[in-house]
């Protein structure tokens, strides 16, 4: 099948409206014809194309498919690695995981979702939206779940990227739009021993539910976001829990409910409700920037609230002290619940904070000596956030990794675009996650971005944009002097936030979400080198790169 109208699985090869397409190796031609099987397009062994490739298929994957097909776009694959969409909400699926943002704020803003049950939805109800999204917007044809992407190669002279999946399945596209999360990684404690436990051992995030934990003594490791969530859920079932805690969060209370029924018939017959409600939510969340960044002393009528809500919930001040942090509130990430602290006060439960020496066979032995027999492992220790993907993952232009490249830390451009990885757009990168409100709106933010930065490609007809270092030093350097001050810095703790090899502040936007949504709100040309389309008559031959322009040679 030989054609420029190639169907892969009814996605077209070609990019229709802009008459760009990135071309076969050797060929520098545009819209060059492909040979794919008849309807398969991903066989082991062919190249298939596409104009856009996303992935992962999390809030960021499903939330750039959705964008580009309301622009008119239908040249673009999502590819999954798992055999469902979903991300964070299909991977975790431990008791009590739901989401920590009002569901109202925490979904997207051109879906929402009247029948929310609760304020803060549990995993299934999510998991279940992000399904229905996917069917609702016509994202399944584009979906190519199963495909994990390997590497991702610059192909200079060709002008796009070349994708190699796990199982050896190739993909070229000349646009790399990189979902794959941030957390997504299970980080996995380097304690000695661990790999010697013979009992039960699993992350939180890969929750054996085939595992009975009644009547079992159970070790719980790690004391973050998912262990406040799951340690009530199984307290009550098994026979004893130690609660392994390094350092103990601030938790504040959680202002849950169930929505009603007449709300919810409110806001599928009186849209504009919702919209006030999670206006609302918004500004409520947004005002807690003006703590954590902009008058750190603020957080202090914060910690207030969090003593209170330990001092109702835990009777015994030996305990208390325990579950008392020594940092300033915000430091770490500030949590909520409204029965972690009933689940610590239960007979059957102990928080052991000794510190763990080794592991054994049937025991965690303390640095004191002490062993504490345990059936079961749980690790609720989080995620790798600032370990940068594998080496051989991203290679950009001249051979550069994107390890190599971050070296000193992640860092892009408003979080989407790195030098010397040409028409690569990250989707959640380095400074785009936030301590106070819903990663949807950054998410947003950075799809707009992209859909203005295609918009731009179009117009002025290039073939890949790469920003200029200068552009982002400076961006980074504006990005670090705002988190100096921020109670990440200045609150005395060690958190996840931190890149433990440059000691930046990788992972935080320093500001209110807005200002990160005015900063996407349009691509600049003049922060970017430029590549046109080329006519086939003036395609380089295969050894020689496109050149960038000379700057002002594009007008921007
Ligand atoms: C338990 C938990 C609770 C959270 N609660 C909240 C909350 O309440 N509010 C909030 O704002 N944020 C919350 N977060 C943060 C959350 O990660 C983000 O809100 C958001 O879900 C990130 O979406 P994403 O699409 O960027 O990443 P993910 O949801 O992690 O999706 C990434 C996808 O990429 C796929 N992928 C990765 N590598 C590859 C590869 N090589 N090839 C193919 N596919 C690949 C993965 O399988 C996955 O499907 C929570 C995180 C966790 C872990």
């Amino acid at each position: 099948m030989t054609s420029s109208n190639v169907t892969i699985n009814g996605v077209v090869d070609e990019c229709r409206s802009a008459g760009i397409a990135c071309a076969p190796t050797g060929t520098h031609l545009m819209n060059a014809p492909v040979d794919l099987p008849a309807g398969l397009g991903l066989e082991i062994g062919a190249e298939a194309a596409c104009d856009i490739a996303i992935i992962g298929s999390g809030f960021a994957g499903l939330g750039m498919g959705i964008r580009l097909k309301q622009s008119g776009e239908e040249d673009f694959l999502i590819f999954e690695k798992a055999d469902a969409v979903g991300g964070t909400w299909r991977d975790n699926h431990y008791p009590g995981c739901a989401c920590d943002v009002q569901s109202h704020l925490y979904s997207f803003s051109f879906a929402p979702n009247p029948d929310w049950s609760r304020m803060f939805s549990a995993q299934p109800e999510i998991r279940a939206y992000m399904e229905h999204c996917t069917d609702r917007f016509g994202l399944r044809p584009h979906l190519r779940l199963g495909h994990e992407l390997r590497q991702a190669t610059w192909d200079a002279p060709a002008g796009c990227w070349r994708l190699r999946m796990a199982d050896g399945r190739r993909v070229r596209a000349r646009v790399l739009v990189s979902g794959m999360g941030g957390l997504s990684r299970p980080a996995i404690p380097d304690i000695p021993g661990l790999d010697t436990f013979a009992g039960a051992m699993f992350h939180s995030q890969q929750w054996r539910h085939d595992y009975r934990l009644a009547g079992q003594r159970v070790a719980v490791i790690g004391t973050g976001a998912s262990a406040i969530q799951f340690v009530p859920q199984i307290a009550p079932v098994v026979d004893h829990l130690d609660l392994y805690q390094r350092t103990p969060p601030w938790i504040m209370p959680k202002p849950d409910r169930p929505i009603s029924a007449p709300e919810r018939w409110m806001f599928r017959h009186l849209p504009f409700t919702q919209k006030l409600v999670r206006t609302g939510l918004y500004w409520m969340l947004e005002s807690r920037v003006l703590g954590f960044v902009k008058h750190p002393g603020l957080m202090k009528a914060v910690e207030g609230i969090a003593r209170r809500h330990l001092v109702r919930q835990v009777p015994d001040p030996a305990l208390r002290a325990t579950l008392t942090p020594d940092y300033t509130i915000g430091c770490k990430r500030v949590l909520i619940s409204n029965d972690y602290y009933p689940a610590l006060s239960r007979p059957n439960v102990e928080v052991v904070t000794t510190g763990i020496d080794h592991v054994e066979a049937d025991a965690i032995v303390m640095r004191d000596g002490t062993r504490r027999e345990a059936d079961c492992i749980i690790l609720g220790t989080g995620f790798h956030a600032t370990d940068p993907l594998p080496r051989g993952v991203i290679v950009g232009r001249d051979g550069l990794d994107l390890l190599d490249a971050w070296r000193d830390g992640a860092q892009a451009y408003l979080g989407t675009t790195v030098a010397g990885f040409p028409n690569l757009f990250l989707i959640v990168g380095p400074n785009t996650g936030l301590g106070h409100s819903s990663m949807v709106l950054m998410i947003e933010s950075q799809v707009n971005y992209v859909l203005d930065a295609l918009r731009h490609m179009r117009r002025e007809r290039l073939q890949a944009v790469d920003v200029r270092p200068p552009v982002q030093a400076a961006f980074n350097r504006g990005i670090q002097q705002k988190l100096g001050h921020a109670i990440w810095s200045e609150g005395g703790c060690a958190s996840w936030y931190i890149d433990p090899r440059s000691g930046k502040n990788t992972t935080l936007w320093p500001g209110f979400t807005w200002q990160f949504r005015r900063a996407t709100q349009h691509f600049r040309l003049a922060d970017y080198e430029r590549w046109p389309v080329r006519h086939p008559a003036e395609a380089p031959q295969p050894a020689e790169a496109p050149q960038p322009e000379a700057a002002g040679a594009v007008s921007a």
